[in-house]
C-alpha cells in the first residue's frame, strides 16, 4: 500500500519533490474496533496547505514523516467493529493513502445507491455544507440580494452561487480564473454576470457588474477580491468570510484590504466561518442540495485525476486552479 508522507514543511509554493514523499508500507490489520478501508476517492482542499505548515490553527499540522489527512471515501475490506462490515462504504479522514486502518468510530457509512460516492466529498460532503452554511446562516442571505462570490467555479463557490439563484437572490456574481469558468457560470451555472480576476482591477470589474452595489460577500480569496468588495458594498451589508486561497502560499502579509475604514459609516457585518460549527444543518443540506441536484437546477462539476501516485500534482493543481469544482483523486480502475 502506497501513503503520502509530509516530509518537510513548505515555504510558500510547495514543492512536491522537496515537500512531500510517496511511501511503501505494509497493509496494517485492523484491532479491535477498527476497520480497514480500501480507498476509492481522495479530497484534495485548499485547507491542507495550512496544516503543512506548524503555525497554530484550528486544525493541528501534519506530523513530519507520517502520512498527511484528508477526507477519503473508501470500501471496508475487513472489520472488528460492530456496525461495520466488509463492502460498506465510508466517508472518513485517512486520505492521501490507498488503504487506512483506523477507529471505526470515526467513520460515516455513505450510501453510492442515494448519490455517486465521490459526491460526499464534494456537492453533498464538506464543501457544499460549507457553501449552504456560509451562504445561508453567516451570510443570511435574504430574498432580493446582489451577492458576489469569488473562486466561484470552484467547489464552495459554484455551489454559493447557484444556492443564492435557487434561493431568491435578485443577481448573482462570481468571478474565476479563466475565460472558460466565466462562461460556465453564466451558461451553466445561471450567474447573471461573471469576469475573469484576471483581466483586469477586480474592483474595476465588479463595479461594472454591479453597479447598484453588492449585498452580500461570500469571500473565498481575501487580497484584493475583498477590498473589491468592500468598496461595492452597500449600507449594513454582510460578508462571510470562508477563505483566502490568494494568500495560502504568500510569504508576505497582504496589504489588501486597504480600505477596511468603510466598515464604519457602511455598518457592514464581516464575519469567518468554519464549516465543522454547522454540521447541524447537514440533514437539511443534503435533503434540499441532493432534491435540486436530482432535478438538473443545481449543477455541479468534478475534477478528477487518477492514481495516488498524482495525488501531489492534483493538489498543486488545485492551488493553481487547473480545477473546475471539486478537485478530487480516484483510485478506481
Ligand atoms: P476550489 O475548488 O475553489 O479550488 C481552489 C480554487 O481557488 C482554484 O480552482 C482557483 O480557481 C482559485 N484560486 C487559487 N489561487 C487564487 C488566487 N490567487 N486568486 C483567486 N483565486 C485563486 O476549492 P474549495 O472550493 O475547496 O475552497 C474554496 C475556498 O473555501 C478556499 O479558500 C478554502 O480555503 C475555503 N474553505 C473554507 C472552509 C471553512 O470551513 N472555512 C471549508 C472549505 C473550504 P481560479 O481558476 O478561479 O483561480
Amino acid at each position: 500500500s502506497r501513503e503520502w508522507h509530509l516530509i518537510a514543511r513548505p515555504e510558500g509554493w510547495p514543492d512536491p519533490e522537496r515537500d512531500f514523499a510517496l511511501r511503501e508500507v505494509e497493509i496494517p490489520e485492523p484491532a479491535e474496533g477498527q476497520v480497514l478501508v480500501r480507498n476509492l476517492h481522495l479530497s484534495v482542499d485548499p485547507y491542507m496547505r495550512g496544516r503543512m505548515s506548524d503555525a497554530k490553527s484550528y486544525v493541528e499540522p501534519y506530523a513530519l514523516g507520517k502520512p498527511m489527512l484528508g477526507g477519503a471515501v473508501g470500501t471496508v475490506v475487513a472489520s472488528r467493529a460492530e456496525g461495520f462490515a466488509e463492502g460498506d462504504h465510508v466517508l472518513h479522514h485517512f486520505g492521501w493513502r490507498e488503504y487506512a486502518v483506523f477507529d471505526a468510530r470515526s467513520a460515516v457509512k455513505v450510501d453510492p445507491g442515494l448519490a455517486p460516492l465521490s459526491t460526499y466529498l464534494g456537492v453533498l460532503g464538506m464543501t457544499g455544507l460549507t457553501a449552504y452554511a456560509g451562504l445561508l446562516r453567516v451570510a443570511g442571505l435574504k430574498e432580493g440580494d446582489t451577492v458576489f462570490v469569488s473562486g466561484a467555479a470552484g467547489a464552495v463557490g459554484s455551489q454559493v452561487g447557484q444556492l443564492a439563484r435557487l434561493k431568491g437572490a435578485a443577481r448573482v456574481i462570481g468571478s474565476a480564473g479563466s475565460a472558460e469558468k466565466v462562461r460556465l457560470l453564466t451558461e451553466e451555472y445561471g450567474f447573471h454576470a461573471a469576469f475573469n480576476y484576471k483581466d483586469g482591477p477586480v474592483r474595476e470589474q465588479l463595479a461594472e457588474a454591479a453597479p447598484d452595489g453588492i449585498d452580500v460577500y461570500f469571500d473565498n480569496v481575501g487580497g484584493e477580491h475583498l477590498e473589491a468588495a468592500i468598496a461595492s458594498i452597500k449600507l449594513h451589508g454582510r460578508i462571510a468570510v470562508c477563505g483566502m486561497i490568494s494568500q495560502y502560499n504568500a510569504t508576505e502579509p497582504s496589504p489588501a484590504p486597504r480600505n477596511l475604514a468603510q466598515i464604519i459609516a457602511k455598518r457592514f457585518r464581516m464575519e469567518g466561518l468554519l464549516v465543522g460549527d454547522h454540521y447541524d444543518l447537514q440533514p437539511k443540506f443534503v435533503e434540499e442540495v441532493s432534491a435540486w441536484v436530482r432535478s438538473g437546477e443545481l449543477k455541479y462539476h468534478e475534477t478528477v485525476v487518477t492514481g495516488i501516485e498524482n495525488t501531489a500534482d492534483a493538489f498543486m493543481g488545485m492551488l493553481r486552479g487547473e480545477n473546475t469544482g471539486k478537485m478530487l483523486v480516484t483510485l478506481e480502475n
